[in-house]
């Protein structure tokens, strides 16, 4: 069952440049969509579109069996961004709390959830992302790659139907890339269903289902990475 169906897409920020030109697909239920291209070519601007943070011009978005279109009803945004998390390239931690405080604040205060299931839940999540053992700490005292996995951790602990990645590693320094990718790796393998803007080949050979490649706004090519990466 479908959990993103985008058709015919299409968004220009200002007059005559497409940011999103005709653009459709669809991505099931636990499967990792990689969307790739150059700089510019409407990634991040298709990404964002899945959880409201964009508004398109024309076309239709389903995401989890809500259906917006151009008009951008609020009241269904609302109920998608619910459902829907999202990673950024920067990590956009709440400087002034613990690790763990920002995991259990949107749980306890969005969801109303009793404080210690949160923590107990938060502690499980910072056990799976290998960094409970910060949990007391504060964002600054960590390197980038364990604050991105915080950041997944906080995205997790809504108990998202949806993970969208907008360029998760493109902060870090080399070294700590393969930190985070290992932590979406293991999602992914627990039945996720996951979009991925990025420029990690490894990942979207090895993690993927279906590369999406754009330019212009336009999508150029959609198909399983054995297919895409074999006449590269
Ligand atoms: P990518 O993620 O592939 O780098 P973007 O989606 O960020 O691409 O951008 C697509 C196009 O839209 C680019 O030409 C970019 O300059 C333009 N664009 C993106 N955001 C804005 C904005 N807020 N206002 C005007 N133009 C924008
Ligand atoms: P990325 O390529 O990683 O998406 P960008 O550097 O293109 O990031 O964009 C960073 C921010 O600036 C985004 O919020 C984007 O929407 C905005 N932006 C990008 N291009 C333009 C533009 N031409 N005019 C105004 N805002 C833009």
């Amino acid at each position: 069952e479908p959990i993103v169906v985008a058709k015919n897409l299409s968004k220009s920020y200002t007059k005559g440049l497409r940011a999103l030109d005709n653009v459709s697909l669809t991505v099931n239920q636990g499967k990792v969509l990689v969307v790739m291209g150059p700089s510019g070519s409407g990634k991040s601007t298709l990404i964002r579109t899945f959880n409201g943070l964009e508004t398109f011009d024309r076309g239709e978005l389903n995401i989890l069996g809500i259906k917006i279109d151009s008009t951008h009803d609020e009241r269904k945004i609302q109920k998608i961004r619910r459902r829907v998390g999202m990673v950024f390239q920067q990590f956009n931690l709440f400087p002034h709390l613990s690790i763990l405080e920002n995991i259990t604040l949107a749980p306890v205060h969005v969801q109303k959830r009793r404080q210690a299931e949160a923590e107990e839940y938060g502690m499980y999540l910072l056990n799976q992302m290998g960094i409970d053992s910060h949990a007391k700490k504060y964002p600054s005292q960590l390197s980038g790659g364990e604050q991105q996995r915080v950041a997944i951790a906080r995205a997790l602990a809504l108990k998202p139907e949806l993970l969208l990645f907008d360029e998760p590693t493109s902060a870090l320094d080399p070294e700590r890339i393969n930190e985070v990718l290992d932590a979406m790796r293991k999602l992914a393998r627990q039945g996720m269903t996951m979009v991925v803007v990025t420029h990690e080949i490894g990942f979207a050979k090895d993690v993927s289902d279906q590369v999406l490649f754009m330019d212009s706004g336009k999508v150029i090519e959609t198909s399983p990475p054995n297919i895409f990466f074999s006449n590269a």
